[in-house]
């Protein structure tokens, strides 16, 4: 296991309109949209956490810690593509004004951002601003 982490981002796919119960955010309506949830896996086990928010996904993990737990572990979310900055401590700058409606207070507990996941019809243009934001892109793959 490494140790050596960074920033990530999920682009997400709810393949219905849906309400999901985002622990102490209380409920939220989601559309039926494409999400970017931006993340930093900087402690131990470094990018260990992205294979977790898919082990969340596919319903192979109950616990939920986090607020994208929520929406992952909902069955109409899917994981559609990661990006990764190995090393980059910059979640709040790739999150920030990412071309999508943010949905406040989420992911964004621990610092002064509106939100770390944004919603848009407009898939290609959200993949657009990752790919110039992220290092390294996109990977489905082990990161
Ligand atoms: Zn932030």
């Amino acid at each position: 296991m490494t140790s050596r982490g960074g920033t990530y981002t999920l682009l997400l796919e709810l393949q219905h309109p849906t309400s999901i119960d985002v622990g102490a955010l209380g409920e939220i309506a989601f559309e039926h949209r494409w999400y970017a949830y931006t993340g930093s896996a900087l402690g131990p086990g470094g990018f260990a956490r992205v294979d977790r928010h898919r082990e969340v996904a596919a319903g192979e993990r109950e616990v939920r810690h986090w607020h994208v737990d929520y929406l992952l572990g909902h069955p109409n979310t899917t994981i559609d593509t990661v990006w990764i900055s190995p090393g980059a401590d910059s979640e709040c700058a790739i999150a920030a004004n990412l071309p999508g409606e943010p949905i406040p207070g989420f992911g964004s507990s621990d610092c002064d951002c509106h939100a770390h996941l944004v919603g848009t019809d407009e898939r290609e243009r959200l993949a657009g601003a990752l790919n110039d934001r992220h290092a390294r892109n996109p990977s489905n793959h082990e990161v």
